[in-house]
């Protein structure tokens, strides 16, 4: 039986993660997404099974303590997300080749446990760059600033880690880099 790989996604805050995963969720059918569970509410546009399983947080503890999560972590200390362990485990027994996005920390959780996973760091185009999508229109205080570029540098400094990186400086210009790499039966990316 053919075994998929594993791609994991990663990068820091308000790079666009999320947005190169909704890009490739809609037009990239033959990518396996894994669909996390999380705390959080949905938001309006949000279906539950398909951008998320949103569950309550006894939901969350007893598939943890099960051991049904492959990674899981605290986002911008608020709500918790995980990476359900056994669709992910099917799919590359199924020959597909899953790709997860979740955060920093999860990633390095995946690393220890599938090193051979290929890990996937998405940049920005540059500093000042990532600092717009950060502090957006500046309605924040000057320690809420401070804090998150603070963030920002421990994050991007987070990229040496990866096998590979990726300038998110067009959406679907980097879905399409990362699709290409995830096709790629053995792509010269590593360290
Ligand atoms: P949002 O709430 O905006 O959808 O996602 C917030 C953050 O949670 C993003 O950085 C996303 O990468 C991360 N995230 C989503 N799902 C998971 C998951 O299953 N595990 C981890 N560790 N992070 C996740």
């Amino acid at each position: 039986m053919s075994s998929g790989r594993l791609t994991v996604l990663a990068g820091p805050t308000a790079v666009g993660k999320g947005s190169v995963a909704a890009y490739i969720r809609e037009h990239v059918p033959t990518v396996w997404l894994s669909v996390s569970v999380t705390t959080r509410a949905p938001r309006p546009d949000e279906v539950n099974g398909v951008h998320y399983h949103f569950v309550d947080d006894g939901a969350f503890e007893s598939m943890r303590a099960a051991g049904e999560l492959l990674e899981w972590a605290v986002v911008h200390g608020a709500a918790k997300y995980g990476t359900p362990k056994g669709p992910v485990l099917e799919a590359l027994a199924r020959g597909r080749s899953p790709l997860l996005e979740i955060d920093l920390d999860g990633a390095r959780q995946v690393r220890a446990s599938m090193p051979e996973a290929l890990f996937v760091f998405l940049e920005p185009p540059n500093w000042e760059e990532l600092v717009r999508r950060l502090v957006g229109r500046g309605t924040e205080t000057a320690a809420e600033r401070e804090r998150r570029l603070e963030t920002a540098r421990v994050e991007l400094a987070a990229a040496q880690e990866f096998d590979v990186r990726i300038v998110n400086d067009d959406v679907e210009r980097a879905a399409r880099e990362l699709v290409s790499l995830m096709d790629s039966p053995e792509p010269d990316v590593r360290r």
